[in-house]
């Protein structure tokens, strides 16, 4: 396979295919072949957004013990770090998705754990979008849904959801692979706008499942597609497998906008890094309150990157920051 072929097909929007995203991901991380893939993603990237990268917020409404036991996720029961359950006022929860808002981010998530009510979640969500701009894209990261609830999150304002099939969902989750194609769907019907991403990257996933998920992120068109790596938590089953380094995240990064149609705009990383950014990552989240990946209440003392934060590493990586609403989702 001749590289230079492979992405002057990429950049001409055809499509590369499983035996040529599998050679690309082969490829060694500090090899000059992959920093070419990478400044490829990277001019992509830049043209299909105007060189204007966004930066979202997120905050959980909860923090719960969840019984899908998802092993990545710092709230799986079985992980034991979270025992006891809280949740946030719904004026906390304005407060939090208005300063998201004062700090300019292009889009707001609010998240839940996969066992939180849903009619429960939709009540937040409307008193949070009666008190945002009109125009500000409002986003659900909620467990997994059918048609109904899916029209529930739309009839209380929400643009869309961030919803992913994770990599060896099923095994290193409680989640049968089926249940997440489902919601997508159902999503997808109600007239959300789904964004999604290539996660949790291990050191144990092969290429080969690698290529299969960027595929699948390529197939359903969605808002952003992406890469991010596991963060371990500490004293768990999964964090004996380790974590992979920036570099080979960035790699996934840019081999993923690589095969993802020009349609798609948005190119995520998690978490923020300047690899990534230099990689073609066109997508930060800013986080506040409880995180998956940190086992602190509160992800701004710990894990979590501000809005000012994520914004530095895009300049320094020479991104030029959107202002107003998201474009992935509009
Ligand atoms: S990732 Fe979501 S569904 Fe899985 S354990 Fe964490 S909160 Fe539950």
């Amino acid at each position: 396979m001749h590289l230079n072929n492979l992405i002057t097909k990429a950049l001409n929007d055809v499509r590369l295919t499983d035996d040529e995203i599998v050679y690309l991901l082969s490829l060694p991380p500090t090899s000059s072949e992959n920093y070419q893939v990478l400044a490829a993603s990277r001019a992509l990237s830049a043209r299909l957004c105007a060189n204007r990268a966004e930066v979202h917020g997120q905050f959980a409404l909860n923090l719960a013990p969840c019984p899908k036991n998802c092993m990545f996720c710092s709230f799986a029961a079985k992980n034991g770090i979270f025992k006891g359950s809280s949740q946030i006022s719904p004026d906390d929860a304005v407060q939090t998705a208005l300063a998201f808002e004062r700090n300019g981010v292009n889009a707001i998530y609010l998240m839940a754990t996969a066992s939180f009510d849903l009619a429960e979640f939709c009540e937040y969500g409307k008193e949070v979008r009666r008190r945002l701009h009109p125009e500000t894209i409002l986003i659900a990261n909620v467990g997994d849904q059918q048609e109904s609830g899916a029209r529930l999150l739309k009839d209380a304002g929400f643009n869309g959801v961030y919803h992913a099939l994770r990599l060896r969902e099923g095994t290193d989750s409680d989640i049968a692979p089926d249940a997440r194609l489902r919601s997508i769907r159902a999503f997808k019907e109600a007239g959300l706008v789904v964004g999604t991403c290539v996660e949790p990257v291990g050191p144990e996933h092969s290429n080969q499942e690698l290529a299969e998920l960027i595929l699948f992120t390529a197939a359903h068109q969605p808002a952003f597609s992406g890469a991010a790596r596991r963060i371990s938590i500490p004293g768990t089953t999964l964090a004996e497998r380790g974590m992979i380094s920036e570099l080979r995240m960035a790699q996934i990064v840019a081999i993923t906008r690589l095969a993802v149609p020009h349609t798609v705009i948005g190119n995520c990383t998690h978490e923020p890094c300047g690899i990534g950014a230099l990689a073609g990552a066109n997508l930060f989240w800013a986080e506040s309150g409880a995180n998956p990946r940190d086992v602190l209440e509160k992800t701004e003392e710990g894990r979590g990157h501000t809005v000012a934060h994520c914004s530095a590493i895009f300049n320094e990586a020479d991104w030029q920051l959107l202002e107003g609403p998201s474009a992935f989702f509009s």
